[in-house]
């Protein structure tokens, strides 16, 4: 029971537990699965969704296709409910959505940057505040991802971009504190909670954007290193390569998975963050170039199945188009880097069912990892305002072009 005690104490610790339940579950499981799923009883599940209701978290809506009789109710996010922002900051350019209990995103806002620090973080602190201002109580947290290590909490070193410990919160400018995570660390914690590395023990999780990013996840967290800069397998030499690396060391594996190695194959200007479109082209038209990037993955892969013994290793970003496009070659060239005692049962490589959208929906997992505790809801209930502010439009979902992807 966690130390819950008194009545009032059990009460606040089963809300947390039916509004992490309905969140995890994408809000789609009715109240009597709830109920089950949480071993309520009946009338208590009532009264708790019913509170639930009233304190502005919950909302509940007919199960869809219900044909007769009284309708079954699933429990989801409240129409002026908790919005936690997450922005994911890539190289190239930013993304900011708002996103409801159970998951559902609204993309507010997307701009290309110009690289620097300020010119990235400074229009995104402002876009964020405005949606503050706009949502008001409603926004919980803010939790922004970022293409490279993050150390005690903020200070981001980018290499592509030449960012040497950036410190991120104090640019953002923001009247709160922002989660800030790593995107592979984000993409791993969203696919640990959403997609293939859902209860899984030990898994791995690579994220490739214009270099990979790779983080070991245990039990469904992703292992962050003492100070949180722990997602780096795309620095360490796993591919035989001997160029020089932008973070300082030689021969890093990055230098040779993703879109900057796609862009150097096929003799194109690469590096800066720049050259996204042409990238996709790249991917999309030329085959050697695409097999020499799945076969330098797959030879890092093996190295990583060696070390760690995951059970699934996942893909993100544009390793789910290398899985797609050249699984053959990219498994060709892991075949024969396993250990024997490995290639009996060598784990699964999979492509993550999240696309591009992982580091976003980290991001907002971490902002409700805070809010779905007894305090953030007792937070929430001194703050929620009698009247209802705006509403992300339920109707207008968009999907960016950045993460031109397959809707959730
Ligand atoms: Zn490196």
């Amino acid at each position: 029971m966690n130390g819950a005690t008194t009545s009032g104490e059990l009460r606040a610790h089963n809300r947390v537990r039916l509004l992490r339940a309905v969140h995890d579950s994408g809000a789609v499981r009715t109240r009597s699965q709830l109920t089950r799923d949480l071993r309520l009883a009946r009338g208590t599940a009532s009264v708790l969704v019913a509170g639930l209701a009233e304190a502005g978290l919950l909302h509940e809506e007919p199960a869809p296709g219900h044909a007769r009789g009284r309708p079954t109710q699933v429990p989801g996010p409240h129409p002026h409910g908790p919005v936690a922002l997450a922005a994911d900051v890539r190289e190239d350019a930013w993304e900011l959505a708002a996103c409801e209990l159970g998951g559902r995103v609204t993309v507010l806002d997307v701009r290309p940057h110009d690289g620097t620090p300020q010119g990235t973080l400074g229009p995104l602190g402002e876009a964020v505040e405005a949606q503050r201002r706009r949502l008001g109580h409603r926004v919980v947290g803010v939790g922004v991802a970022l293409a490279g290590p993050i150390r005690h909490g903020g200070l981001v070193d980018i290499a592509h971009l030449g960012w040497r410990s950036v410190d991120v919160p104090a640019l953002l400018g923001l009247s709160g504190m922002p989660v800030i995570g790593n995107d592979t660390v984000l993409a791993a914690l969203a696919e640990a909670r959403r997609g293939h590395l859902r209860d899984v023990r030990v898994g791995l999780h690579l994220h490739v954007d214009f270099d990979l990013g790779g983080v070991l996840v245990v039990d469904g967290r992703p292992v962050p290193g003492a100070s949180g800069a722990g997602a780096e397998f795309g620095h360490m030499p796993l591919s035989g390569g001997d160029r020089p690396c932008p973070c300082g060391a030689t021969g890093c594996w990055g230098m040779d998975v993703g879109a900057n190695a796609l862009l150097r194959d096929v003799g194109l200007a690469h590096g800066g963050g720049r050259g996204r479109e042409q990238a996709e082209r790249v991917l999309a038209t030329s085959g050697k170039a695409v097999e020499a990037n799945a076969r330098a993955l797959g030879r890092g892969v093996a190295a990583l199945v060696n070390a760690h013994d995951p059970e699934v290793v996942t893909l993100s970003g544009h390793g789910v188009e290398l899985l797609e496009r050249a699984g053959q070659a990219l498994m060709a060239a892991c075949e024969p880097g396993l250990m024997a005692i490995r290639r009996d049962r060598p784990p699964r490589i999979e492509g993550s069912a999240l696309g591009w959208r992982g580091s976003l929906l980290g991001a907002m997992e971490s902002v409700f990892d805070h809010f779905l505790t007894p305090e953030g809801l007792e937070l929430w209930r001194k703050n929620h305002p009698d009247q209802a502010r705006d509403t992300p439009d339920r109707q207008s979902v968009t999907y960016s072009t950045l993460a031109r992807h397959k809707p959730l």
